[in-house]
């Protein structure tokens, strides 16, 4: 009997005890190979000892210090590293302690921005119909998965979500990649035209949609020209990446391979790798300069923000990352991996796509790929997936089922960047078993 209100009433989840590299253990001794089950959170496996030891060495000095009192050396250090590696235009970093807090932070300080140049009429947000960007309710709205909005409406803030999902290359029907991501981009202008450009602060979208589609990249081409119309009509771009941020593409951040540079950026998950709860956004000079110049602070905090050994610990993550060249890793391991899922997936009658960049690859679960229709959403294959998934010691994370379809079924495979040959094959052929 649990007292703990978990997600699913009654789940009867196994009791995780023990971590160590790609794998989980529970306490039945049963072992479980962490592809995702962190939700792409795990980057350096479980129980690196230079983590572990740099979360010593911090609790030794200094737990907890009030970032209204003090900074922290671990907290400087980190906004040093992340403002160094970040795009071009960041200048100084917000920390928070996961998603959803860092996307609130992004919104609220797109709003002070601009109340603060005098242009408080500039209240709109536009995102993307098939994105998620957290649970918290300005968060919540932000993002564009019906089902998890609908029984909280009416929402605190309101958003206007665009069609078609940008990246939404599988069910583009007889289009080039690169004129549906034109097509896609044009959403957003007709949108700011419509509501008023002078009305809206800032267009959100993930450079790789996780959650609701499990990893599909944005087409080529779509982000330079979402960047065009943002500065064409003084919108701020606020890049998502929460999930696909932080190495999991191949790259530090996701939109380098897009050649764009946001305004604000989120990120989280990988940044602490699940050592700590810890979250940040990024933000540009402009921004920083106009709170700087007018009220002199961003009107917003909480009391765990920058705390000392969440730092620490994404600070370790981090260094250790650059020091063993793990990106170099994601890169051709996420290439075996997606060659494997090919040729073991690639024409299987249920799996109608296989898509991702680095180790972030999605599969798009279908009823008929000839057709591309998708399951009807009561079958809850991506849950039934997970599931199949666990019994065969393999933790991947399911997306999707949606009440019209539009949202499809997906699996995400997302496992820590140390992998090797050997894990991508295993993590493949219990997939295949459970699919
Ligand atoms: N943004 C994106 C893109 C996400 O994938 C998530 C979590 N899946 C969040 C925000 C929210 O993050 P958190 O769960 O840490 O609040």
């Amino acid at each position: 009997m649990t007292h703990i209100l978990h997600r699913q009433i009654h789940a009867s989840l196994p009791v995780a005890t023990a971590g160590r590299g790609v794998e989980l253990f529970d306490a039945d001794g049963r072992s479980y190979i962490d592809a995702s089950g962190g939700a792409a959170v795990s980057c350096l496996g479980h129980g690196h000892p230079d983590v572990i030891a740099a979360l010593h060495r911090q609790a030794d000095r200094l737990a907890y210090a009030h970032t209204g009192f003090f900074t922290s050396e671990p907290a400087e250090a980190l906004a040093d590293r992340l403002v160094a590696g970040a795009p071009e235009g960041i200048s100084h970093v917000y920390f928070v302690s996961g998603g959803s807090e860092a996307v609130e932070a992004s919104l609220k300080m797109a709003r002070q921005y601009f109340v603060e140049k005098g242009e408080s009429g500039r209240r709109n947000i536009v995102a993307r119909r098939q994105s998620y960007h957290g649970n918290t309710l300005g968060a919540l709205a932000a993002g564009g998965n019906e089902m998890r909005r609908t029984q909280f409406r009416p929402l605190l803030v309101e958003t206007h979500h665009i069609d078609p999902c940008y990246a939404y290359r599988y069910r583009r029907e007889g289009e080039g990649e690169r004129e549906y991501g034109q097509r896609a981009a044009q959403a957003l202008e007709d949108k700011l035209l419509e509501l008023g450009p002078d009305t809206v602060m800032a267009f959100m979208a993930e450079p790789v949609v996780g959650a609701t589609a499990g990893a599909v990249p944005a087409v080529p081409g779509y982000l330079k020209r979402v960047r065009e119309i943002c500065d064409r009509y003084g919108v701020l771009l606020i890049l998502d990446e929460v999930m696909c941020g932080m190495g999991r593409t191949g790259t530090l951040h996701a939109c380098e391979q897009d050649g764009v540079a946001p305004d604000l950026m989120t990120i989280a998950k990988g940044l602490g790798g699940g050592y700590q709860p810890i979250g940040a956004v990024l933000l540009s000079r402009q921004i920083f300069d106009t709170f700087a110049n007018g009220s002199g602070m961003f009107q917003h905090g909480h009391t765990y923000i920058g705390h000392p050994m969440a730092c620490a610990a994404a600070l370790a993550v981090q260094e250790v990352i650059e020091r063993d060249d793990l990106l170099a890793n994601v890169r051709t391991m996420g290439a075996l991996l997606r060659t494997r899922l090919d040729e073991r997936l690639g024409q299987h009658a249920h799996v109608g796509d296989i898509r991702g960049r680095g180790l972030f690859i999605g599969l798009e679960m279908v009823a008929d790929r000839t057709d591309k229709t998708p399951f009807d959403p009561k079958l809850k294959v991506h849950a039934r997936i997970k599931k199949a998934a666990m019994e065969r010691g393999l933790a991947v994370y399911p997306a999707g089922g949606t009440v019209d379809g539009v949202e499809g079924d997906h699996v995400l495979v997302a496992p820590p960047f140390i992998v090797n040959e050997h894990d991508v094959d295993q993590i493949v052929d219990r997939l295949a078993g459970a699919i």
